[in-house]
């Protein structure tokens, strides 16, 4: 039997937790930040562009909207029927995929999350997702990794005595971590390219991937599959109540080509459980309280306000992800009993 390493706790991972931390990432965060800003001037090339038709959470018609803001060209709209926030265009599939594989905005992401601080904060955060899936399930065994990026998930499940599988398009990233997992990483997209001699999951994990799916709730659907019959899927996206994208507003850095949804806890639940999976845990994490520390007191009592129906001031990270309102939203589901 091997030893588990020491329990990961929310702070581990929180930059704005940690002194120093920030000013240590703040010369890799520029440079990446730069390159990122580069690479989103818009979208002028009209034949990568497609309007869309319906609202990818619930299917209604996309002029039953609220209009919030444009970005990048983009309108960014709230459903009347859902709430579920999304972008008016998306690119075409290969114009999409481009975005993932070999270009420079991809190398410097790669980069910033190869840096030893960030990578050991990616492990502690993909850690402490696991522990929430371990308490709720403890024989877990085997997690598939979609989007598995740098590896942080893939280390994490080992630290936790998992199995990790991953499958991951961009092929600089793939070739690293096929060195690291032999038979165990594949180059390429969920489901079409998934190894067939591979076991059905016990877990399955996305993070940072939902809000890239043109038809989200068809991908979830896909990935019933893939899941053993007491399978769980654990999902974590950006959260668009998080006290810092409401106080940034639109010039927020999640608003960006490639992002063509934007949840809250209720419009994740509400799109899982068109897809067929209920909630077992949803919760949030990433405080971001340095970077809230920039804005007026004022302003983050009129900002709680309007979230929560009450004006609070956010002393703590814990106070803050009382309220629901960290930067990351993370949920564990299981498949809907038929
Ligand atoms: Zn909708």
């Amino acid at each position: 039997m091997t030893r588990l390493p020491p329990a990961v706790g929310l702070d581990d991972f929180d930059v704005a937790a940690q002194a120093g931390l920030r000013e240590e990432l703040a010369a890799v965060y520029r440079e990446f930040r730069s390159i990122q800003a580069n690479s989103q001037s818009g979208l002028d090339e009209p034949g990568q562009i497609v309007a869309r038709q319906v609202c990818p959470g619930c299917g209604a018609a996309t002029r039953d909207t609220t209009l919030l803001f444009s970005k990048n060209n983009i309108p960014h709209v709230r459903c009347n029927h859902c709430d579920l926030v999304y972008t008016l265009a998306t690119l075409t599939p290969s114009a999409d995929a481009a975005q993932y594989d070999g270009n420079e905005f991809m190398r410097a992401y790669v980069e910033l999350k190869r840096h030893p601080l960030y990578a050991k904060l990616e492990i502690a955060k993909a850690r402490y997702l696991l522990q929430r899936v371990q308490a709720q399930r403890a024989g877990v065994r085997t997690v598939l990794d979609i989007g598995a990026s740098t590896g942080a998930m893939m280390a994490a499940a080992g630290l936790q005595g998992l199995d990790g599988y991953g499958i991951e398009p961009d092929r600089a990233m793939a070739e690293l971590l096929g060195r690291l997992y032999p038979q165990r990483l594949i180059n390429g997209y969920f489901p079409q390219d998934l190894s067939q001699d591979w076991p059905l999951f016990d877990l399955i994990t996305l993070l940072d991937v939902l809000e890239h799916m043109v038809e989200p709730v068809c991908f979830l659907e896909s990935i019933k599959a893939s899941l053993g019959p007491e399978g769980v899927l654990l999902v974590q996206v950006p959260n668009f109540n998080s006290l810092l994208v409401q106080m940034d507003g639109p010039k927020n850095s999640n608003f960006c080509i490639g992002h063509w949804q934007h949840f809250t806890a209720a419009t994740l639940s509400a799109l899982l459980a068109r897809a067929g999976f209920c909630a077992l845990e949803i919760g949030n994490c990433i405080s971001e309280l340095d970077r809230i520390r920039d804005y007026p007191a004022t302003q983050v009592l009129t900002t709680t306000a309007r979230l929560l129906g009450e004006a609070k001031t956010v002393e703590t990270p814990a106070q803050l992800y009382e309220y629901g309102l960290g930067y990351k939203l993370y949920g564990l589901f299981a498949l809907t009993s038929s």
